[in-house]
């Protein structure tokens, strides 16, 4: 796969993204930096002064995400935060105020309602829409801001970002698109036409489910200032040795998202074939309902499948069948891991949802253990 603007692929880009300049003597990576202040002797001048405004092992990263994000786009700016959930909140609460309307989807991220109950008690109008069947058309009139997660966690619904895009930017709308299921390999919101792409790095952009991340990239220079200015406000901001982490997990981003991927399909497919009705979803499933707008905008199909069994003990005893897939939330990790959705509360989703994680296994492997476990578990 190549990329128009650079002409690298995505595994050459990945591997080398964000790398400084070579020097003599020094690492290819340079190593965490561990500093509360820099020394800074006069007028303070930037940009390394005190450790929650600027970190060089942040610099180093945000360069990194900013080049798979957009790349060839040297004007977009990326910054990192301490989870998604904080990069989340930084462009919801920098961009949002008093009298001001945001369109949420009723379908996304198990935390997204807490942040409407926050957003409604500062005074911010919250209207929802469900992801699926560009529902968020009907509610955009007067928003100053339009929030969507393409594909859905945990429905895996898609909608189509650039027609959303522009209705809302005839109006006057901003457009927040949440990357995390996707990955920047699987999707570039900025290219479909967003204002801001945000997105958990906590997931499969670091893959190891070892450290919480999140980053927002955008082009607009004033919009992504107020996002760094809530950033040094709330303090949100990543320890340096997670994001020395999560900049080494990135060399191997294309290696892991192609494998999770290929496997998610073989194990989508695997549950279609069976002879019990399962419900599965995968956007990159031909016939999936999500498929045909997933393939105008999507390069890559994420490492996520859903499926639904008939009651919540047959989950259970499903899940507990599993030999090589961990009973975990979260998800694209390089270990496979399922969970019973329902047992959050808050989805709408029916008691025996489950949404599978593919890992980095190899495919028979993974595919034999979830059969048998459905075998052992009907029983
Ligand atoms: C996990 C997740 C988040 C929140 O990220 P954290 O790193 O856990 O704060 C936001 N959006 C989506 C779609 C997620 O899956």
């Amino acid at each position: 796969m190549t990329d128009s603007v650079t002409g690298a692929g995505d595994g050459t880009r990945a591997v080398r993204a964000g790398l400084p300049e070579p020097v003599k003597h020094e690492p290819t990576l340079p190593g965490p930096v561990f500093a509360a202040h820099f020394h800074l002797p006069g007028d303070p001048t930037g940009p390394y002064t005190y450790g929650r405004d600027e970190n060089p092992t942040w610099t180093h990263l945000e360069r990194a995400i900013g080049e798979l994000e957009a790349p060839g786009h040297d004007d977009v700016e990326t910054l990192v935060f301490a989870s998604g959930m904080a990069a989340i909140s930084s462009v919801l609460f920098s961009q949002l105020s008093a009298g001001d309307t945001v369109v949420l989807p009723d379908d996304g991220y198990q935390v997204l309602p807490l942040v409407r109950t926050q957003l409604e008690a500062y005074g911010i109008e919250v209207r929802t829409a469900p992801t699926g069947g560009d529902a968020q058309l009907d509610v955009l009139d007067g928003a100053k801001l339009l929030w969507i997660e393409t594909p859905s966690n945990p429905g895996l619904d898609v909608c189509d970002v650039r027609r959303l895009v522009e209705a809302a930017h005839t109006r006057g709308c901003l457009v927040a698109v949440d990357n995390t299921l996707a990955t920047p390999l699987g999707q570039r919101p900025l290219e479909l036409g967003a204002d801001f792409s945000v997105a958990s790095g906590t997931k499969q952009l670091t893959g190891h489910g070892d450290i919480l991340l999140g980053y927002v990239t955008g082009g607009d220079a004033a919009a992504m200032a107020s996002v760094r200015r809530w950033r040094k406000i709330v303090g949100a901001i990543p320890g340096p040795m997670e994001a020395w982490l999560a900049h080494r997990s990135l060399a191997t981003l294309q290696l892991r998202v192609d494998r999770q991927n290929a496997n998610a399909l073989v194990i989508a497919e695997a549950l279609r074939d069976r002879h019990e009705e399962l419900g599965v979803r995968y956007p990159g499933l031909p016939g999936d309902p999500s498929h045909k707008i997933a393939s105008q905008q999507m390069r890559r199909f994420g490492c996520v499948v859903s499926f639904t069994l008939p009651t919540r003990a047959r989950a259970d005893r499903f899940l507990d069948a599993l030999r090589l897939v961990d009973d975990a939330t979260s998800f694209g990790g390089v270990r496979s891991t399922a969970e019973r959705r329902g047992r959050w509360g808050g989805d709408a989703v029916p008691e025996g949802f489950i949404r599978f994680s593919a890992g980095a296994e190899d495919p028979q492997d993974l595919v034999a253990d979830v059969l048998r476990a459905l075998d052992e578990s009907s029983r």
